[in-house]
């Protein structure tokens, strides 16, 4: 992070990048309940920054699809959270912001890229938030702050309004303190919206029933692989012996195409982000450029000020692999993975109801700990695979590891988001040691 804003943090844990005070709410069914709104959702009226400085100044004139449904519900939009820029990030350490602190722990990192909506809601500041995933920023912070959070089945959240980071990998979801409110939450925000041509009119509509004997969950040896740390691996695999016996009957299997999961999110997730945000250019959004300068010498000094190094990072690498001469080397080859990764998923849930391993290899980082990008990109492993295929998948607190939090991850088939929940609903009950 080469940018830093003379920014005041409006908390202790550095989570809101935004608060309101004298906050509206109406009459509904979540009449009068606090709610914090990751900074990528546009909020009209209410400042929207991407934890970016390129955005500084931007206040959206509409808000996005989700953010009138639960407007329409009473909430109270208290405030935006803090993130990784544009949601590019592990940590949210990539904030124009500053970091957020791990309410657990403040020497550790919250997880991101929504580490301010997780803060916030295992801090107690807010019952339930909305984060994003593109490719785990929902579920990993919520397994390092030890909290609940779902990427639902890709289709059935809109994207209208959320600041495209990759926009075929990415949907908003529910974060909360339990199941059930995460339930609620998902309930509201999957009204159908036409205005997002990706979704489809299949509402969450239910009510969570614990519900898990019976249930065939498959375990991919791949899910433990090298880079799981092994107390983490222990602490995930008791979890999965409560599962076990609640009555569901446990499947080891394997999952080859995760081999090359990471690989084809990164390249894909790049080349998405290098052309979603050649948009900012100093004309629409932000700051003014200096027009007295050539267009693209205004253009770079806005994007290379404006920007973040891992923007920066990404925008650069994208645009290479989608160049002529290198599009087949790596996109083309990239989209091949991601297909192979579909297929695994298909076969493994014509075998299993549910598959379950752990969120994240390890517990929260410290602080400044990971420098490198690779390392950084290598503990999103377990996350990717979920929304290369488009299912959905859940992160609950299962346990500890030198007091810091350790989430279990069930993922589903595609649309059934419903037994997820179910499942991570039985294990809320009845599964914590
Ligand atoms: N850590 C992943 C990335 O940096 C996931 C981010 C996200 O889901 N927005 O791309």
């Amino acid at each position: 992070m080469d940018q830093v804003f003379r920014f005041e943090p409006k908390d202790r844990y550095n989570a809101f990048i935004t608060t309101r005070n004298d906050v509206p709410f109406g009459e509904g069914s979540l009449s009068g309940i606090p709610l914090a709104v990751k900074d990528n959702i546009s909020t009209a009226g209410i400042p929207t920054t991407c934890g970016s400085a390129i955005l500084e100044g931007y206040i959206p004139p509409y808000d996005a699809h989700v953010i009138s449904c639960i407007l329409r519900e009473g909430c109270a939009l208290v405030g935006k959270t803090n993130m990784d820029e544009f949601g590019m990030g592990t940590t949210t350490e990539n904030s124009a912001f500053g970091p957020t602190l791990n309410p657990a722990d403040i020497s550790r990192v919250p997880g991101g890229s929504s580490g301010g909506s997780a803060a916030a809601v295992a801090a107690g500041m807010v019952p339930i938030a909305l984060g994003t995933d593109t490719g785990g920023s929902i579920r990993c912070p919520s397994a390092f702050c030890g909290i609940v959070g779902m990427k639902p089945t890709y289709g059935r959240v809109s994207r209208y309004g959320l600041v495209a980071y990759a926009n075929s990998l990415e949907l908003i979801g529910p974060m909360a303190r339990s199941v059930q409110d995460v339930s609620l939450l998902l309930k509201v925000i999957s009204a159908y919206d036409p205005r997002d041509a990706t979704m489809t009119d299949r509402p969450y509509l239910h009510t969570p029933a614990a519900k898990v004997a019976g249930c065939r969950i498959g375990v991919p040896e791949e899910f433990f692989g090298s880079g799981v740390d092994p107390k983490v691996a222990s602490v995930v695999w008791d979890a999965i012996e409560r599962l076990e016996g609640m009555g569901a009957e446990i499947v080891t299997c394997r999952m080859p195409s995760m081999a090359y999961a990471l690989a084809a999110y990164y390249v894909i997730c790049m080349s998405e982000a290098s052309s979603n945000l050649a948009r900012f250019d100093g004309v629409r959004y932000g700051p003014p450029a200096d027009t007295r300068k050539t267009w693209h010498e205004s253009y770079s000094d806005r994007r290379g000020t404006g920007f973040g190094a891992e923007v920066r990072r990404r925008i650069m690498l994208g645009t290479f692999a989608l160049s002529s001469g290198y599009y087949g080397k790596y996109y083309a080859k990239a989209q091949a993975a991601r297909q192979m990764v579909r297929d695994d998923f298909q076969r493994l849930f014509s075998e299993v109801d549910l598959l379950a391993g752990p969120t994240m290899p390890t517990v929260a980082f410290r602080l400044g700990e990971k420098t490198d990008p690779l390392s950084m990109y290598l503990s999103d492993i377990l996350t990717v695979p979920a929304n290369l295929a488009g299912i959905p998948a859940i992160s609950i607190p299962c346990g500890e590891v030198e007091g810091m939090p350790v989430g279990l991850q069930i993922m589903g088939p595609r649309f059934h988001d419903e037994n997820v929940i179910d499942a991570a609903f039985a294990y809320e009950l009845e599964g914590r040691s």
